[in-house]
């Protein structure tokens, strides 16, 4: 397939070293293009000019910051088929996920974030000791690195820079060495749209380049979304200095199927929010627990949902998922799924196995899963579903609850009761209730535990990229 890569020219990539990392068709496995990696002389320009342009940027009105978000998401919007066609073909997404539900939710996130800047104010908090007032300012924090993963490229992009740059600050992003084609279109708008140095891309490892980041003694916040792992190494990387972090980290989302739940609506929202981006999603439905009368059945129907999954087809606006990201992926997915396989009490009751060209793997319902077993407590990241049966409320919240992650889930029940009390226990920075996956820009999205901390999406993410500061004036 021929791609468009005239956005790669301009980039700085001529005094890049001599790594390339070589971008992959999920689909085929051939390879789309080689993207240089930055080198630490680029990495040092990228932050300084990010220095520099924050005396100016920070000093930007909310109105003008608006203005500017503005123009991105329109620039998005008018480019919307280009962008969903080179995430489509980089991530291996059906190109109707990426176009139909992204790249509007990504343009809304922008404008989301335009209009709440102009809503953050400080406090004029009043006389506290007499002969002095005291006030409140939220003023950005500086240069924030920003770092991302694979998974949904430009929309993690969006999710960072829009409330970072929103709040006044300056951002060095680096996106996935897996999927870089997006952010690296987005660069050249960015450029149009921004004075030099708010945002610069630099592309690469994450031991390398984002190393050198997240090191960096010019940086002041560091932003992830990724692996636990390489959040406790942003951790320790950023001890040494005190850094801000924001870190948003994997998920293994527990879904609670009371026995009073609608069985047809479970199995529709398990066979969508289960399976989307092809299972590679920090909130994917994959950990069922289904109460004992409606469990039989709720496996039964699951399965043959599971079944008609569409994907593969030469036709892609028919296809519903799309392959992993890579043959690693693809290769730990089904290692998951083998090791589960070899327990007796486990049934693999459609899918298991890798498929077709590419990095395909079948959309996979796996049966009579145990809490103590590898596939209901790791995150898999993939296209399959675990389903354990429960006795009572109490075992199903403790199971849910028994998870070094806690970022999303979900309670299924007809019991307006039940449903808010479960909630209420779940330890989740989201509980859905007879729903799964729905995210809202207005809304925050984060973790608890292991999954992180920060928020995306919505005022409080704002919060997070600014910081809170007294002035005292004394008129004594
Ligand atoms: P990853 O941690 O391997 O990589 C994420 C980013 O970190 C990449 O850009 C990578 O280059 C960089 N990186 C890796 N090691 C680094 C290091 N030592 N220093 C600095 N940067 C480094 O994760 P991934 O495989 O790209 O993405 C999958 C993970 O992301 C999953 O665990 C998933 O749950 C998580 N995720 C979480 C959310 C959320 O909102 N909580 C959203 C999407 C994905």
């Amino acid at each position: 397939m021929k791609i468009d890569t005239s956005f790669l020219i301009g980039t700085d990539f001529e005094t890049g070293t001599e790594v390339a990392e070589q971008v992959l068709n999920p689909r085929t496995g051939e390879l789309i293009i080689e993207v240089p990696e930055a080198s630490a002389a680029q990495v040092d320009r990228a932050v300084a000019a990010a220095r520099k342009a924050f005396r100016t940027w920070s000093r930007t009105t909310p109105a003008e910051r608006s203005a500017a978000l503005l123009r991105i998401a329109d620039r998005i919007e008018a480019e919307a088929d280009g962008f969903a066609a080179l995430e489509a073909l980089n991530c291996g997404k059906p190109i109707n996920a990426a176009r139909g539900d992204e790249i509007p939710a990504i343009v809304d996130c922008y404008r989301f974030f335009a209009g709440a800047v102009r809503c953050q104010h400080g406090a004029v908090a009043g006389e506290y000791l007499e002969g002095f007032t005291s006030m409140v300012r939220r003023d950005p924090i500086g240069v924030v690195a920003s770092i991302a993963p694979w998974n949904y490229p430009l929309m993690m992009m969006a999710w960072k820079l829009a409330p970072a740059i929103g709040g006044g600050n300056t951002v060095v992003f680096k996106p996935s060495e897996q999927t870089p084609l997006t952010a690296l279109k987005m660069a050249r708008i960015l450029a149009e749209e921004l004075p030099e140095g708010v945002v610069s891309v630099v592309t690469g490892r994450g031991h390398s380049v984002g190393n050198q980041m997240i090191n960096h003694p010019d940086v002041d916040m560091i932003s992830l979304t990724g692996d636990i792992a390489t959040g406790k190494k942003i951790l320790d990387a950023a001890a040494k200095s005190v850094k801000r972090t924001h870190l948003e980290l994997g998920g293994k989302a527990p879904v609670i199927v009371f026995d009073d739940a609608d069985v047809a609506e479970v199995v529709e929202g398990l066979r969508a929010f289960g399976y989307y981006n092809a299972g590679q999603d920090c909130t994917a439905a994959c950990r069922i627990y289904a109460g004992k009368k409606v469990y039989d059945k709720l496996v039964a129907d699951l399965t043959s949902a599971v079944s008609t999954i569409s994907l593969g087809l030469d036709d892609d606006t028919q296809n519903e998922i799309g392959p992993l990201i890579s043959l690693r992926q693809r290769d730990r997915v089904a290692s998951f799924v083998n090791r589960a396989r070899e327990l007796n009490h486990i049934e693999v009751t459609t899918g298991g196995d890798p498929m077709g060209q590419g990095f395909y793997f079948q959309p996979t319902v796996i049966a009579g899963a145990q809490q103590e077993d590898e596939i209901v407590r790791r995150e898999v990241f993939g296209p399959v579903v675990s389903v354990t049966p429960f006795s009572d409320v109490d075992t199903a919240v403790a199971w849910a609850n028994d998870s070094d992650y806690g970022l999303a889930s979900s309670v299924w029940t007809k019991d307006v009761g039940r449903a808010m009390e479960t909630a209420a226990r779940l330890r989740y920075g989201c509980t859905w209730i007879n729903t799964h996956f729905m995210l809202t820009n207005e809304m925050p999205h984060g973790g608890l535990k292991q999954s992180g901390y920060g928020k995306d999406m919505s005022s409080y993410a704002l919060e997070d990229y600014t910081v809170v500061r007294h002035v005292m004036v004394n008129h004594g």
